[in-house]
């Protein structure tokens, strides 16, 4: 390919990022070279060497019909011939509107009103603003406790970070935080017996809270059904369906972080449609764009956004950014949107379900695999007890996987596989081949 760089220039996009760029989540201490992308296409990507990489972790789970889509590249050329951007302060533009509306149509409820930021983190601190801002516009002062639960993270942004406190990520930071009551996650998986258990007692825990300080409290945020960066941790719809009665039934505003399970990653567009409720505010990114552009979105329902409606701009929500409702951004969020019905992608993604559903068994069978589990295209297992993010284990097999062609980047102890929606069957066989691999390769002590 014409702009492949060939191995003699990635040495030397090596040697220039050692000298000056800083990597996320990366002890630059310690860490091994990175890897210089040169393409991606499908569900692959291709290093200097043309060498393939199945990108099973969809880019930090960004990636949803592929990479390099032919539909998404040509809607951003033409959207660049136009209108590659301008201010969304007292302007406006039909990309943008159309994000809009077409959210809002997916939406169930009044979630009406959207409003644009960059990227999840930035999704989630507009959405806790505007919870925290509605109760000051409404007098209410007092409203200074936000409730999240055990092992959620939110992104790195403060309020983020805040809410995301028990994720064991953020320990230089703890002192900065605002307040924060985190409550017990009940996570489940095929087999469960004890799940039922777990879910009272969080919902046991939340009632006391309700009762103990329900004035004081302004939102409570979750992200429904699966806790990403916790180590791919589910709970059941009927968790989340009470969780949500009884927050609403208290006036406590409740947030949905659907920043990674949004747009299909659970089995469903969004994962509200399985707890069938209406949040009050919902955070979506990654998968909005298909994982080309950062845009996100904070999507508010009609009741919420009035509380800020009024003569004096001291009502208004004082946030925005630069890149506000970008029309690149929303131009791919359109063609990425478009796609669902075009290429099928809801069926497409059953179909990764029932074949994942078909590995458990095999998974079952394993001594050193404990809690496998599936949702949607997401499969998910543990290979020891208690790993860290970066524990030996995980990092000597996201090394194992990378050297034998997978982008699989386990988490602590979870192994995992979050491919876009476009990979194929055969693709998907390989995948599990080079993941039982990697797991024997563990087992023996070979790593
Ligand atoms: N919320 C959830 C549930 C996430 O998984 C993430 C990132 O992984 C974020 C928020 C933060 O998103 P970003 O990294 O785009 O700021």
């Amino acid at each position: 390919m014409k702009d492949d760089v060939t191995p003699k220039h990635a040495d030397d996009v090596i040697a220039r990022d050692k000298r000056h760029v800083w990597h996320p989540y990366t002890q630059h201490g310690t860490e091994a070279e990175p890897t210089v992308i040169a393409r991606a296409k499908g569900a692959s990507l291709f290093d200097t060497d043309g060498r393939k990489i199945l990108d099973m972790i969809s880019s930090w789970w960004t990636c949803t019909h592929g990479h390099s889509h032919p539909k998404i590249n040509a809607a951003i050329a033409r959207q660049a011939e136009t209108l590659e951007h301008v201010m969304f302060g007292g302007f406006t533009h039909a990309p943008a509107v159309s994000v809009a509306e077409k959210l809002a149509a997916l939406l169930p409820g009044d979630l009406n009103r959207v409003f644009f930021s960059d990227d999840g983190s930035t999704s989630v601190e507009a959405a806790l603003k505007i919870a925290y801002q509605s109760w000051v516009n409404r007098g209410e002062t007092g409203r200074q406790t936000l409730v999240s639960f055990d092992g959620g993270y939110h992104g790195d942004t403060l309020g983020a970070m805040s809410v995301g406190r028990s994720s064991q990520m953020f320990g230089a930071f703890k002192d900065l935080m605002c307040q924060v009551c985190v409550l017990p996650y009940p996570a489940t998986f095929e087999g469960d017996n004890a799940a039922d258990e777990r879910e009272a007692s969080a919902l046991s825990a939340f009632e006391a809270l309700i009762a103990e300080r329900r004035q004081s409290i302004a939102a409570l945020i979750i992200e429904p059904l699966m806790q990403g960066s916790a180590g791919i941790r589910f709970c059941r719809p009927s968790f989340l369906k009470r969780l949500v009665e009884m927050a609403q039934s208290a006036g406590v505003i409740v947030i949905f972080d659907e920043v990674a399970t949004g747009f299909g990653r659970t089995g469903s567009m969004f994962a509200l449609e399985q707890a069938d409720v209406v949040p009050d505010l919902v955070c979506l990114s990654k998968g909005l764009t298909a994982g080309y552009m950062p845009l996100a979105a904070t999507v508010a329902r009609d009741s919420l956004f009035d509380m800020f409606l009024g003569d004096s701009f001291d009502l208004a929500l004082s946030h925005g950014h630069s890149f506000t409702g970008n029309p690149l951004g929303c131009a791919v969020a359109l063609a990425a949107l478009d796609l669902y019905e075009e290429e099928q992608t809801m069926d497409r993604i059953a179909q990764i379900n029932a074949r994942h559903r078909a590995m458990l068994d095999a998974l079952h069978t394993r001594p050193d695999v404990t809690r496998p589990r599936v949702l949607g295209p997401v499969l998910a297992l543990e290979v020891e007890d208690g790993g860290q993010y970066q524990s030996e284990a995980s990092r000597k097999l996201r090394a194992w996987y990378l050297a034998n062609g997978f982008n699989i980047r386990p988490i602590g102890s979870t192994v995992y596989l979050m491919p876009p929606y476009c990979i194929t069957d055969e693709e998907l066989s390989r995948a599990y081949a080079g993941m039982i691999e990697g797991l024997d390769q563990l087992a023996s002590g070979a790593l």
